[in-house]
């Protein structure tokens, strides 16, 4: 554990790592915060950086760990980063589940334990409501995709972004997950935020967002929300502790000003 000024221990709020993995993606959503498509370059962290990351965070007092992509599952060595992070902090890695087939799903199956969890978007009980934002024909795949979680016994949850689309359906999707064997707690509901390629949802900053120390390529951000500039804390990923400082004196200042309630946004 790191010197107390730089312990997460002593917030309530710097308990989550996001990892931005690549950013490329086999979807391209119009509420996509991240700008993510098959177009989007990659930008990929790679192993050496994740590796470091993990174990800096661990040694910070981390509780959990969260892998984004794009999609993380198109990249080769997204399964060695998920066993590392998962042998040393709970982890979490977020998918669109239409990937995971054949050699993907086998590798996935090879590296599951009781501290890694798959998050799965699923955005309606119907293809109308989740194809709306994700693309025609998402639906179906993404069905499928959590099928085969579920015949290989691999632990996940359902993760929908309330839309405009869905939002008169919700009991629907509850009762859907439920038809699926997929009980309440492993099913939650987000808004729709206004960054990236959406252009309806919250507006949502540093002045108004519990942060949740967040990595790509390019540094260190207030949340994984975005990554635009205005969110960045760092330019410099490691150490990791000086972003954590940096976080912890602005929550300061905002504390002392009293000027605005913040807010959880995952
Ligand atoms: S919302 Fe997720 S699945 Fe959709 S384009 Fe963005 S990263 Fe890909």
């Amino acid at each position: 554990m790191l010197a107390s000024q730089t312990d997460c221990s002593n917030s309530p709020f710097l308990w989550k790592l996001w990892i931005y993995t690549n950013y490329d993606c086999n979807l391209r959503c119009s509420y996509c915060v991240a700008k993510s498509s098959p177009n989007a370059p990659r930008r990929a962290l790679g192993m050496a950086n994740v590796k470091r990351l993990v174990d800096e965070a661990a040694a910070l007092g981390f509780s959990e760990i969260f892998f984004t992509g794009g999609e993380p599952f198109i990249l080769n060595d997204i399964y060695e980063m998920l066993d590392y992070s998962s042998h040393r902090v709970a982890t979490t890695v977020l998918t669109n589940a239409m990937v995971l087939r054949g050699t993907r799903l086998d590798r996935l199956t090879r590296i599951v334990n009781d501290n890694l969890l798959i998050q799965v978007s699923l955005d309606g009980a119907t293809p109308e409501d989740h194809d709306a934002y994700r693309g025609r024909g998402s639906w179906e795949k993404a069905i499928e995709g959590i099928k085969l979680l579920q015949e290989r016994d691999v632990r996940f949850k359902l993760s929908t972004t309330e839309t405009p689309e869905n939002s008169p359906h919700m009991s629907q999707i509850c009762e859907f997950h439920r038809s699926l064997g997929i009980p309440d707690e492993d099913h939650f509901v987000r808004p729709l935020a206004k960054r990236g390629y959406s252009k309806q949802g919250l507006e949502l900053d540093m002045t108004n967002l519990i942060p949740e120390v967040t990595v790509n390529v390019d540094g260190v951000f207030w949340h994984p929300l975005s990554t635009d500039r205005d969110m960045q804390i760092s330019r410099s990923i490691f150490p990791l502790s000086d972003s954590v400082q940096k976080i912890q004196e602005q929550l300061q200042t905002i504390a002392q000003t009293g000027s605005s309630a913040l807010t959880t946004f995952t």
